[in-house]
């Protein structure tokens, strides 16, 4: 029998944890020919998800759990859940319900059937989500994709199912700052998308804010691609050529026709744009410094509080 572990990373979802592994179970009972196991990931919550998680442990056997010492974010929280697993294949989804179980059959089929390496999703819309999100993740996405080399659809998610061998691959990129769509993506695979119409959160509410999607936006072409210091290369070059035409110009003017004009406003203009464009220069290469810096400290990508993997005592203080 093919086994399954399904990854959740759980911030804050004391509210809906145990309606979310009930909901799912009705989809996994109707799947008896697969063996499924719940890897759920506590992200240092603040409220009492480690003791929901326990409870659940306790009242169903198939159920793991990773609790972190702090909030690492949802990537570490994936790659912790995606570390643990043994199954033939896994899956990877929220615990909001947003990622609906209802779609186990057609991920599984085109993985265990289709002979696909991976089964991903997207939206089929972007209904209940502010038309100013909807925008700058589209924005984000066509970006992204001229940026890097890693192409996703636009509305593309996390929620996916992936054979042994892709997800030993991911687990290869060890780096600490994850960005895993890039990362998925990176490590090649056949993957089949299917889309799917998004549902409202049913309990609790959202951690992600607009900051944080900026955040997440930098990370995912900054983590992929050097364009951006190819960029300020180029406009250096640009800036350079059209500096020299004007000094010609300028000396020309100067050398047949006197000086005519004090200069005053051509001076303030050259200066104030340059002095933008340097920064924003060294701004670009502080970032990938600062993921340098980041990367060569080497620390670990979480730190695992409590978990009731059998291993506990050996592989888990290491972290
Ligand atoms: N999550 C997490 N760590 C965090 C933030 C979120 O593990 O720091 C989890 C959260 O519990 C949920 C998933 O990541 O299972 C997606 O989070 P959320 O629903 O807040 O994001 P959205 O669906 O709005 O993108
Ligand atoms: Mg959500």
């Amino acid at each position: 029998m093919k086994t399954i572990d399904l990854v959740v990373p759980c911030y804050n979802e004391e509210e809906g944890l145990e309606y979310f592994v009930l909901e799912t179970n009705k989809v996994i009972y109707s799947l008896p020919e697969y063996t499924f196991r719940y890897i759920l990931v506590n992200d240092g919550s603040h409220d009492k998800t480690y003791l929901v998680m326990k409870k659940l442990a306790n009242e169903f056997q198939n159920i793991k759990y990773i609790s972190f010492s702090r909030n690492f974010g949802k990537e570490a929280a994936m790659y912790a859940g995606l570390q643990h697993t043994t199954a033939d294949y896994v899956i990877v989804m929220d615990a909001d319900l947003q990622h609906p179980p209802a779609i186990f059959p057609q991920l599984i089929e085109a993985v265990d059937k289709e002979g696909y390496d991976c089964c991903a999703t997207k939206r089929a819309d972007r209904e209940g989500e502010s038309a100013f999100r909807g925008l700058f993740s589209k924005l984000f996405f066509k970006l992204s994709n001229k940026l890097t080399d890693v192409k996703n659809p636009y509305g593309a998610m996390d929620y996916r199912i992936m054979t042994r061998q892709m997800v030993d691959a991911i687990l290869e990129l060890s780096e600490v700052q994850r960005f895993s769509k890039g990362i998925f993506t990176w490590v090649g695979f056949n993957t089949k998308w299917v889309s799917f119409k998004t549902i409202d959160r049913q309990h609790g509410k959202t951690t992600w804010k607009f900051s944080s999607l900026l955040k997440y936006a930098i990370d995912g072409i900054t983590c992929f691609s050097v364009a951006p210091l190819r960029f300020t290369a180029v406009m250096g070059g640009i800036i350079f050529l059209i500096s020299l035409i004007y000094i010609i110009i300028t000396l020309i003017q100067t050398l047949f026709f006197g000086i005519t004009t004090p200069g005053y406003v051509t001076t303030l203009c050259a200066v104030l744009f340059l002095g933008g464009i340097t920064e924003m220069s060294i701004g670009i290469l502080g970032e990938y410094i600062g993921r340098i810096y980041m990367e060569a400290k080497d620390r670990p990508i979480y730190i695992t509080k409590h978990s009731n993997f059998e291993d506990e005592n050996n592989e888990e203080k290491e972290f």
